[in-house]
């Protein structure tokens, strides 16, 4: 009913296109624009053009599919929350893999679940190169977390897009840099 009397309302203002934002959801997309991701507003300059390198696509729709773009606005929402659940857990993970490394890779596990992106475990990496070439069993274990993430990460749908060898390569090559940041 609700939705009924919106899609009125906007059609009385003589408005007969609304728009949706979209950014790229992905370890570097800041969090004020993934605020945004999904937002819809009646003309483009409702929306924020901060130009900060974050993707930024502003897409046209006419009034009588607001329902179906709310719909979507509302799982683009669940994507970027899982992505700041992600970030926290790994973050924590990265603060805490010297001094509870069972804890750190509970949460790297969580984390990777979610997704995993390579800058990030180069910073993980670097930042404990000691606590990891001293402590090899750990190594073991966050490098077979990570790989194992790696690996579910291009099962997933988004990557089914890519063509399968580009895909097979892209896979390989995160990998073999994995196995390579953390077989010292
Ligand atoms: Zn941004």
């Amino acid at each position: 009913m609700w939705m009924t009397l919106r899609v009125l309302g906007q059609r009385l203002r003589g408005r007969k296109v609304l728009y949706q934002y979209y950014t790229n959801v992905t370890w570097r997309t800041c969090e004020q624009c993934l605020a945004w991701h999904g937002c819809i507003r009646p003309w483009p300059e409702a929306f924020p053009d901060p130009q900060d390198g974050c993707p930024r696509q502003l897409l046209q729709f006419p009034v009588r599919e607001l329902g179906s773009y709310r719909a979507q606005a509302r799982l683009m929402g669940d994507v970027v929350r899982r992505e700041l659940q992600r970030r926290s857990w790994f973050r924590e993970a990265e603060a805490t893999l010297h001094v509870d490394g069972e804890r750190a890779l509970a949460l790297l596990r969580q984390s990777g679940e979610v997704d995993v992106y390579l800058p990030e475990v180069e910073r993980l990496v670097n930042r404990h190169q000691q606590t990891l070439q001293a402590n090899p069993e750990l190594r073991d274990e966050v490098r077979s977390i990570l790989l194992s993430a790696w690996r579910e990460k291009f099962a997933q749908p988004r990557y089914e897009r890519l063509p399968e060898r580009m895909r097979l390569e892209h896979e390989k090559g995160g990998a073999h840099h994995i196995e390579a940041l953390l077989d010292q």
